[in-house]
């Protein structure tokens, strides 16, 4: 449980902790956010973090709140007053409070800058990487700009929702063109039965994972064929092994897709390895 919250400044109690009711972010969704892995006190590919996190704010021309330096430190210092040591920290800033119009407000109105922070346990994670987790298919029906991280969740609430009550724990979003384009929270990979292994090249129709592209290092460095390039779900039932990744999640093996088991509806020994090795290729920073 959080039990701190920052809010533009102020380290809160978790009941006292809001924002404004004319928020962009409330009344818009108008806001981008982060979420970092938190491992042994440290965090993890924090700069990656980062950089996307600039990346988000200039395509929706959102100044940065602060400087870089100063968000680490807010997110380092809500990271100690919840003495979280396995979990994961939250940044999101909104475009600011002010009368609810639609186009930007004056540039004087500050950005709203939110952080928590809260444990997960490992244990519960890596049990369910060892039997491995379902997958629900859903048309993906998110706006055209899928690589920006804003708060605009609602598709991906909607499919968890349906996935939840389908037995499954993440949707897999499928394109008009019957492509899967990356799961409601995570980006989605499959090895292919020749053992290459495969997710969808980085366009507007995906968020850019930071823990994709770690585990694209990873594969280089191991020597593991991979190629960037979109696969059908039917690809993804006669594959030998299918993942997700995401910074709460790594490298997390799927083994059934609309209850249809994946190879031998177990996790395989590709998606088991990448994850034991994940953590040594991730940059770990001092929290
Ligand atoms: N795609 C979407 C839509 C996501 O919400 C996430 C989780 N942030 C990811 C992919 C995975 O990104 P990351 O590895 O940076 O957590």
């Amino acid at each position: 449980m959080t039990r701190v919250v920052y809010v533009n400044g102020r380290y809160l109690p978790y009941a006292k902790a809001a924002v404004h009711v004319e928020d962009r972010g409330f009344q818009f969704g108008d806001a981008v956010y982060e979420v970092c892995e938190v491992r042994a006190g440290h965090l993890v590919d924090e700069a990656r973090h980062m950089a996307r996190l600039a990346r988000s704010l200039a395509a929706l021309g959102i100044d940065a709140p602060m400087s870089a330096g100063a968000l680490a430190h807010v997110m380092r210092e809500t990271i100690r007053r919840n003495r979280v040591r396995h979990g994961l920290v939250y940044l999101q800033v909104t475009r600011g409070e002010g009368p609810r119009e639609f186009a930007f407000p004056a540039s004087d109105v500050s950005r709203t800058v939110v952080c928590l922070a809260r444990p997960l346990t490992a244990a519960a994670q890596d049990a369910a990487a060892e039997t491995g987790i379902a997958v629900k298919t859903m048309p993906d029906i998110r706006w055209r700009r899928s690589e920006i991280k804003t708060v605009m969740l609602l598709p991906a609430v909607l499919a968890k929702e349906a996935a939840r009550n389908g037995g499954a724990r993440e949707a897999w979003f499928v394109d008009a063109d019957g492509f899967v384009t990356e799961g409601a929270s995570s980006n989605a990979w499959i090895v292919a039965k020749d053992g290459v292994v495969m997710t969808r090249q980085i366009d507007p129709a995906i968020l850019a994972g930071v823990t994709r592209a770690t585990l694209i290092d990873v594969l280089k460095e191991e020597g593991v064929e991979f190629r960037e390039r979109p696969f059908r779900i039917e690809e993804a039932l006669q594959a030998r092994e299918a993942f997700i990744t995401s910074a709460t999640n790594t490298v997390m093996p799927v083994v059934r897709i609309d209850g249809k088991a994946v190879w031998d509806g177990k996790p395989g020994p590709i998606s088991r390895r990448l994850r034991s090795k994940f953590h040594q290729f991730a940059v770990i920073s001092s929290a």
